[in-house]
Order: C-alpha cells, then structure tokens, then sequence
C-alpha cells in the first residue's frame, strides 16, 4: 500500500508535495511488498532506457540545442555524457566483434589479399586491428579536440563544459561506425570509412557553430575561427587515424 506521508521517511523533515525539499525522496513510501520491488524493477529499467532512447534521440534530432542546454542546467532527461559515451561505446564494440566474427567466418581471416612483408600488407593489418577498437579511439580523442575547442572559444565555456561537448558527439559517432560496419556484411568484408568522417566532420561543424555562435553573430572573424578549428580537428583526426593505420599517412 502507497501511502502519502507529512514527514520524510528519510530524513524526518516535513513534507508538503510529492518529493522531501530536503533530501528528494518521494513522499509516497510504504512498506516493502513483492509488488513493490517488481514496480522498483520495471520502473529502473524503463528510466534507463527512456533517458537513453530521449538522449539518442535528441542529439540526432537537435543536437546542438540539448548539448547548449544541459550545459546551460536543463539536465534531468538526459543520460550523463559520460555514463552516455561508455554505454554507446560499449555496444558498438560488441556489434563490432559479431560483425568481424561473421565477415570472418563468411570470407576467411585473409580476405585481405596483399603480399606479406609490404607497406600495404602492414596498412592492412593495423587497419584491421584498428576496426576492432575504433570506439576506443574516437573516446581517446574527447580530452584532445577539448582543448582544441576551447581555446577557439575560450570564453564561452570552460574546458569542461567542451568536454561535455564533445563527449556528446562523440558517442553520437558510434551511430556512423555501426552503419559503415553494417556494410561490410553486404561488401566483401572490407569497409571504406571515408564517406563516414566526411558525415562525421559535418556534423561537428553544424554542431559547433550552432553551439559556440549566438544565433544572430555573424561576423567575419567568428567564421573564420569556425573553419580553422573544424579544419585543425580533422587535421588532428586523420593524424591518429593514419598512426592507427586506418588511413594511408597524409603527410
Ligand atoms: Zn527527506
């Protein structure tokens, strides 16, 4: 039986509403029953997955707008971005490993035909390696293109609040990896990443410059800033990606 209490059960203040001003518990506590803790059950699964799904959603929908207003408080919907990042990060590492599994077993470990002891045969190997932990990579990456976003606009917000930023779109990313490794069932087991990181970087740049501009700055020096930065994170990016052996080195 729910009952409606006057005093917190929990810290004894006096309660007039549905949560304790004190301490937040609700005020409709009463004993603990089989019906009670299926409810407990249900009800945790459902807000993890409601505030995962709402958060999923928002940051395809419009990402630069939620991102501006959980930094700015507006913060109770959404997943954590951290808990957020290691979650998406977690499941594309395992659809990931089915997928490699699959393509293997469909096309052999060497489905990669290139002659041993060549540049090309090294580009591969890593390249493979590197699909496998590609998640891990982009997550590696968040602290880095941070400090890159902040000091392009350092007085709009704190290194941490660039944190938050890019840990956003950073688990947003996970999205891209998931469809390009999709393909790879469909292809000969290969995967060609390009088009993904040019979907990547164009997302950053809407989300940047609606999150750092106001919407009625329009100066020159704004814009530029805007595109050096874009241009210096996809520097950045292809660097450790052709380190990483994804890519044929750049430079
Ligand atoms: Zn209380």
């Amino acid at each position: 039986m729910e009952q409606i209490n006057t005093t917190c059960k929990n810290c004894g203040a006096t309660v007039s509403g549905k949560y304790c001003s004190e301490c937040g518990q609700s005020s409709k506590v009463g004993r603990i029953t089989f019906r009670f803790l299926m409810n407990s059950i249900v009800s945790s699964v459902l807000e993890i997955e409601r505030g995962f799904l709402y958060t999923l959603k928002e940051l395809l929908v419009r990402p630069a707008q939620s991102i501006k207003g959980y930094v700015a408080g507006k913060r109770v919907k959404f997943y954590k971005p951290f808990a957020y990042v290691v979650i998406m990060s977690t499941i594309t590492s395992f659809l990931v490993y089915l997928i490699d599994l699959n393509v293997h077993a469909r096309f052999g470990y060497n489905y990669v035909e290139i002659d041993e002891n060549t540049f090309e045969y090294y580009l591969a190997l890593t390249s493979i390696f590197f699909t496998k932990y590609q998640s891990l990579f982009y997550f590696c990456m968040i602290p880095i293109i941070s400090i890159c976003s902040w000091l392009f606009f350092v007085k709009r917000f704190n290194y941490w609040e660039n944190i938050v930023l890019n840990t956003y779109i950073t688990a947003q990313f996970n999205l891209l990896i998931i469809i390009a490794q999709l393909t790879r069932l469909f292809m000969d087991g290969t995967v060609s990443y390009t088009p993904y990181l040019i979907i990547y970087f164009t997302y950053i740049g809407f989300v940047y410059s609606r999150f750092f501009t106001k919407p009625d700055e329009k100066s020159l020096l704004t814009v530029i800033k805007m595109v050096i930065l874009i241009i210096l994170i996809v520097l950045i990016y292809t660097t450790g990606l052709s380190f990483a052996g994804i890519m044929s080195p750049w430079w």
